[in-house]
């Protein structure tokens, strides 16, 4: 029993209304929490924001448990402190930290805006600039989980409400449904960044097999981005749904979503919905940097840490791609 009649409507709306966006959450990312009596309600690992009206996608863990583990008992997946017994839903991995904030309602999410600012020390800055007003704080780039929460912990004070994940995301919390839904939409307003580039249809066919994603098309277009898309991943759940970067079209090999050089970006028609929405998020992303900000790409040592790779083991494989490319 998930007891989703247990949770408000106008939660679910707000979860359902972020999960929807592509700006804000791209596929199965993101995760929104509400804390009542002892209970903390999280979204279940692998489930969508955008279902929350019309599937049971949130579980309840022991609020007290799901603290100590943010602050480093158990190991850190919260399954422990699962409080329904027959809920087969994982905690979301992030749950560490939506019980390390004491705010009653607490939003993740995965923001286009936000992650524009926060893979750039140009954009960083801007984002200070910003939200100077505002209860804010900047978090370097921590692995989501435990690490991510215990770095959130450092410098953790109760009035913060905003967390701004640099190379991730972004955190907003709230006293209650409404307040954190006007505090989402007044750190969208300062943020949004505008697309500096719009993509054209390809005057060819894609190769069989694989069908155009024209909403990324922009990728294998702009030399600039084509660059980027090529050399690496700036945030994690690119890295986890299509590995590092986006490759160049090679039929030799099984890729869910490639670059076809000056003329768009397919994707395999065997990919996944969030294959998809990360290839989409990717280009939505790189098309609003300004030309004059710089990029910080997660490290090959992050990218292996989220595969559960070999350091070392992984830049060789990366190294050995690069130069069969
Ligand atoms: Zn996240």
């Amino acid at each position: 029993m998930t007891r989703m009649d247990a949770l408000p409507a106008d939660f679910l709306r707000l979860s359902a209304r972020l999960g929807q966006d592509p700006l804000l959450v791209q596929g199965p990312g993101g995760n929104t929490s509400l804390k009542r009596d002892s209970l903390l309600w999280i979204k279940a690992s692998g489930t969508e924001l955008a279902d929350a009206e019309t599937q049971p996608i949130f579980v309840p863990v022991h609020l007290t448990k799901a603290r100590a583990e943010a602050h480093g008992a158990g190991d850190g997946t919260c399954l422990a402190a699962v409080a329904d017994p027959v809920n087969r839903l994982r905690p979301s991995i992030e749950t560490t930290f939506h019980a390390l904030i004491e705010w009653p309602v607490v939003a993740h999410f995965h923001s286009v805006a936000a992650i524009v600012h926060g893979i750039s020390p140009e954009g960083r800055r801007e984002a200070q600039r910003k939200l100077a007003d505002l209860p804010f704080d900047m978090i370097p780039y921590r692995k989501p989980g435990r690490p991510l929460t215990q770095r959130i912990a450092q410098t953790y004070q109760r009035p913060i409400q905003i967390w701004l994940l640099e190379n991730h995301g972004i955190i907003c919390a709230g006293p209650d449904v409404a307040s954190v839904e006007a505090l989402i939409d007044e750190v969208e307003a300062r943020l949004a960044m505008p697309m500096l580039f719009q993509p054209t249809a390809p005057a060819i066919d894609p190769p069989e097999g694989f069908a155009w994603l024209p909403e990324a098309n922009v990728l294998a277009q702009v030399d600039r981005l084509r660059a980027l898309a090529l050399g690496g991943s700036p945030y994690p759940d690119h890295v986890v749904f299509l590995g590092s970067g986006l490759p160049l079209f090679d039929p030799e090999r099984s890729q869910p979503a490639a670059i076809i050089a000056r003329k768009g970006v397919v994707a395999s028609l065997s990919a996944t919905p969030a294959q998809r929405a990360m290839a989409r998020c990717l280009a939505d992303v790189l098309s609003r940097v300004p030309p004059d900000w710089q990029i910080d790409m997660l490290s090959a040592e992050a990218e292996a840490e989220l595969l559960n790779w070999d350091a070392e083991k992984y830049r060789q494989a990366l190294a050995k791609r690069k130069a069969e490319a």
